[in-house]
C-alpha cells in the first residue's frame, strides 16, 4: 500500500491513536506523523517509545501542515480541541475524530472547522480495555468495520481517500449517518457496557460473594462482564453524556425485555425462556459467520477487539 497522507498529526495519543500510527506505520501510509497529548508524562512516552515522528506540546503546534488531522480524545474533549486546532489548520486539509458518539461530536466539532478544511467524522469499532500510548497495537483494525459518518455532503475526493487509509489501516468501510450510527452503537457497544458496569457493580455490592467467591470462581459469563467493565471511566462517561438519547430509548426497551423475563420465571414459564434463549444463540452463531469473532472459547482473556 503506498502513501496516502504526507503528514499525519495525533491529537492524543492513546489506544486508538497508536494502533493507527503503528498499523499505518507497518502499511507505509504516512509520511511524516506527529502527535501530541494533554499530559506531560504522555507526550515524554511517546518521545522514549519513538511513537512519532515529532512529538509536539500543544495541539496547534502539531497541526500545522497536516494533510490529516485526527482527533483520539474523550469524546467530551472533542469541541475544545477542534476549537483550539481550528484556526490553525492547512487549508484543503481533512480533519477526522474516531470518537465512539458521532452527533454530539459533529455538533462539537463543526463549528470551529474553517472554510476549506474537510471535516469528515468516523468511528473505528475496534477496542480493548486498556489505554494509554502504551496498549495500541498494528492489528487492532484488521477485519473490523471502521464507520464514516459525514454530516450531509463532504468533498467526494477527501472522502475516499479517508476510506483508502481505513482500509490500509486492515479495516471494512461503510458510511453511515450520524443519527442511525448514535442508534447502531448504541445497541451493540454502549448498552452492553453500561448493563456490564452495573453487574460487575452489583457483585461488588455483595460483598459477601465479590471478596472470595466471584473472584474464585469466576466463570465466563462473569469474566467477560468484569473485562468490558474495567474499560475507561472517563470515555465511557462521555459515550453516555453524549448519546443520552439513544441510552434513554434502548435502556427503556432493556428495562421491559428484562421484566418480561423476570415475569416468566416467577411464573414458571420454561417456554417462554427457551424460545428467548434459542433465538439470541443464533444471533452469535450470525456474528461469528460474519467473521466478527471465533468459535473458540478465551474466556475473555484475549486481546479480543471489543468495541
Ligand atoms: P485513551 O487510550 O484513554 O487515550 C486518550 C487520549 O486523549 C490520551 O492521549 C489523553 O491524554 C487524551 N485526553 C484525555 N482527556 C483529554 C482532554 N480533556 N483534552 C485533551 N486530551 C485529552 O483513549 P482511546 O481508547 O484511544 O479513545 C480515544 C477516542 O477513541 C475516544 O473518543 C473513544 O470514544 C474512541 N474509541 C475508543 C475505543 C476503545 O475501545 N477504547 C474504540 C473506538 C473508539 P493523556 O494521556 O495525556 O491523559
Amino acid at each position: 500500500m503506498s502513501r496516502i497522507y504526507e503528514r499525519v498529526a495525533y491529537i492524543g495519543l492513546g489506544l486508538i491513536a497508536s494502533s493507527m500510527i503503528h498499523a499505518g506505520r507497518r502499511a507505509g501510509l504516512q509520511g511524516e506523523i506527529t502527535g501530541t497529548a494533554r499530559s506531560a508524562e504522555t507526550r515524554a512516552i511517546a518521545r522514549e517509545d519513538g511513537l512519532c515522528d515529532i512529538v509536539a506540546e500543544t495541539a496547534v503546534e502539531a497541526v500545522k501542515d497536516a494533510d490529516l488531522v485526527v482527533l483520539c480524545v474523550p469524546v467530551g474533549a472533542m469541541g475544545r480541541v477542534a476549537e483550539e486546532i481550528g484556526p490553525h489548520l492547512k487549508p484543503g486539509c481533512t480533519v477526522t475524530d474516531v470518537g465512539s458518539v458521532k452527533r454530539a461530536v459533529i455538533d462539537a466539532v463543526a463549528p470551529h472547522m474553517p472554510e476549506g478544511v474537510h471535516f469528515i467524522p468516523a468511528h473505528p469499532l475496534a477496542g480493548t480495555e486498556h489505554s494509554g500510548p502504551r496498549s495500541g497495537f498494528a492489528e487492532l483494525f484488521q477485519n473490523r468495520y471502521t464507520l464514516i459518518v459525514p454530516d450531509g455532503d463532504v468533498d467526494p475526493a477527501a472522502l475516499s481517500r479517508l476510506e483508502q487509509f481505513w482500509v490500509g489501516l486492515g479495516a471494512n468501510v461503510e458510511v453511515m449517518d450520524p443519527e442511525h450510527h448514535d442508534l447502531v452503537l448504541m445497541v451493540t457497544s454502549h448498552a452492553p457496557h453500561l448493563i456490564a458496569y452495573t453487574m460487575v457493580g452489583v457483585a461488588d455490592d455483595l460483598r459477601r460473594v465479590t471478596d472470595s467467591e466471584v473472584i474464585k470462581y469466576s466463570a465466563a459469563g462473569f469474566r467477560d462482564f468484569t473485562r468490558i467493565a474495567a474499560s475507561d471511566p472517563t470515555m465511557w462517561r462521555d459515550v453516555f453524556l453524549n448519546n443520552k438519547d439513544a441510552t434513554m430509548e434502548i435502556l427503556g426497551r432493556f428495562i421491559e425485555e428484562l421484566m418480561s423475563l423476570q415475569r416468566a420465571i416467577r411464573k414458571g414459564d420454561g417456554d417462554l425462556l427457551f424460545d428467548y434463549f434459542t433465538r439470541t444463540r443464533a444471533i452469535r452463531r450470525g456474528i461469528i459467520e460474519a467473521g466478527q469473532d471465533t468459535d473458540a472459547p478465551d474466556f475473555g482473556r484475549g486481546k479480543g477487539a471489543k468495541e
